[in-house]
């Protein structure tokens, strides 16, 4: 199995180091034929894009871009957060109907829309590691605005399950089957496990490896992921971004 894309990376418009044309060119030199630019969403606390116009200069650039290279693609994305109990989004339709993928994934630091989220959702998943009894909750709540997330908008990929902000992984997988919603695996972060994989794969879940990349030195190092699933046995059919 080869992987021939990277799908989520940041660049300048969010907390990337780095232009649109040097993660591209780096990703070419790692051997691969296509990236998605997908700066964080604006309600990423410091992190994110200044509005989300944004992602439409983006879009322009990464076109350029993609021509100047010729042989090698720039798509543009957005790595949306989760806003509300409802799973509302950072955002919205008229904009990420324009770009060429939606990523969501649950941050941590985000300005949510009311103060329910803001309770419920920020403040307890901060919580949680020092008070085990509130857990439970926080993995519903979690789950619950993901998988409303992606019923109510058209995500294709779902960033980093699970890391920091704990889910439902049986539930969340049951979602992704039947919303033809993608479940990354992050070398960046490196989180994950194989018996976690194994898990969500018997749903037929389909795959991205991703390196969530922030920096050109690490955009398309994809190997840990391919060392996952080898241990999880998932062949390159359920891999988006991978050939045999
Ligand atoms: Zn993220
Ligand atoms: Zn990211």
């Amino acid at each position: 199995m080869r992987f021939f894309a990277d799908y989520h990376t940041h660049s300048k418009y969010s907390d990337g180091r780095a232009t649109i044309s040097e993660m591209a060119k780096a990703a070419r030199k790692q051997g691969l034929e296509e990236i998605a630019i997908t700066d964080h969403g604006p309600r990423n606390i410091g992190t994110g894009v200044k509005n989300t116009e944004q992602y439409l200069k983006i879009r322009t650039e990464a076109r350029k871009v993609s021509e100047e290279l010729g042989d090698f693609k720039v798509l543009c994305g957005a790595e949306a957060n989760i806003v509300d109990l409802e799973g509302g989004i950072d955002v919205p339709k008229k904009i990420y109907q324009e770009l060429d993928l939606l990523l969501v994934g649950l941050h941590p630091y985000i300005l949510p829309n009311d103060l329910e989220t803001a309770w419920e959702y920020v403040l307890k998943n901060r919580l949680h590691k020092h008070l085990g009894g509130i857990r439970r909750k926080v993995v519903n709540t979690n789950t619950k605005t993901l998988v409303e997330a992606m019923y109510k908008h058209d995500v294709d990929i779902i960033s980093h399950p699970g890391l920091e902000m704990p889910l439902n992984l049986e539930e969340v997988a049951r979602a992704c089957a039947a919303t033809d919603t993608a479940y990354e695996i992050n070398v960046g972060h490196n989180y994950q496990n194989p018996a976690d994989i194994v898990q969500v794969a018997r749903h037929g879940v389909k795959f991205v490896v991703d390196s969530d990349a922030h920096f050109t030195e690490t955009v398309g190092k994809l190997d840990k992921g391919l060392a996952l699933l080898t241990q999880a046995k998932v062949p390159p059919e359920q891999v988006l971004n991978a050939k045999p």
